[in-house]
């Protein structure tokens, strides 16, 4: 069913454990050295079998997605399209959670990777054309200089991994929280933040050392919240801040603060 459009990339893909090439068994990708992945009729490809259980819900995801279907992330979603090469084909989107930004920002073949099952099985719900796959960054199940463009967003990088699967002329675009990010709600938390405020600079430092930065942008909106979008937003925090919200009051948080900067790389 929606599972064969992966057996007609298997070009583009290698095996995550040994890297040889992939073809078709059956209903599963086999490499040269016989490591075997099952192709799910549910349209995904589950790389990482020791992959340790999400800790994300349902409850969770839900708000998460309610958030970006009002828009809050719409023009963020549009500088990253804007800065997309025209040309570019085969798209992976490495952390692509449960595969909203994927779906909005999806080329000719675009691969969703992340190494959340739980997300990767939301992402996939309703078929599409798009190669969902749950997998560890630092093992990309993809052929060496097989991508035009990686989107990294709000995930974590492994360049050595993305230096290797993206095209020569390949781009990469990192969307990176800034200091005013959802700056209301870490003022409803204050000391039982756990991490500190955000800085890019060391995100800027690592990426420079296998990547070229050619350009760089800052995007800072504060939006108005109704109640339930105030709900969502804090049921959102341990996503964000690595802490949960507990029982914060929802109805101070009247507005929010998007603060990003968008990273555009090449090797
Ligand atoms: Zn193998």
């Amino acid at each position: 069913m929606s599972g064969g459009k992966f057996f007609d990339k298997t070009g583009l893909m290698r095996c995550p454990v040994c890297g040889t090439a992939f073809s078709r068994s059956g209903n599963a990708l086999r490499c040269e050295n016989g490591h075997t992945f099952d192709v799910s009729r549910k349209g995904y490809v589950h790389f990482a079998p020791n992959a340790s259980p999400s800790r994300y819900d349902e409850a969770l995801f839900a708000s998460r997605r309610r958030i970006l279907e009002a828009g809050f992330f719409d023009a963020v979603i549009d500088a990253v399209r804007a800065a997309m090469p025209a040309d570019a084909g085969v798209v992976l989107d490495a952390g692509c959670g449960d595969g909203t930004f994927t779906k909005a920002l999806a080329r000719e073949t675009t691969f969703g990777l992340d190494l959340s099952k739980d997300a990767i099985l939301l992402a996939a719900r309703g078929g599409g054309p798009i190669l969902w796959t749950v997998g560890d960054l630092t093992k990309l199940p993809l052929a060496d200089a097989s991508v035009d463009v990686i989107l990294n967003l709000f995930s974590p990088a492994h360049y050595a991994e993305f230096a290797r699967v993206l095209k020569p002329d390949g781009r990469l675009l990192k969307l990176v929280p800034q200091e005013g990010y959802l700056r209301e709600i870490r003022a409803l938390m204050e000391d039982r933040l756990r991490r500190g405020i955000y800085s890019n600079e060391p995100v800027v430092s690592h990426l420079s050392e296998r990547f070229t930065l050619l350009d760089r942008r800052r995007m800072t909106f504060t939006y108005p919240l109704s109640a339930e979008q105030a709900e969502d937003f804090l049921r959102m925090t341990p996503l964000t801040f690595g802490a949960d919200a507990g029982e914060l009051d929802a109805s101070k948080l009247t507005e929010i603060t998007i603060d990003v900067e968008l990273l555009i790389a090449q090797k």
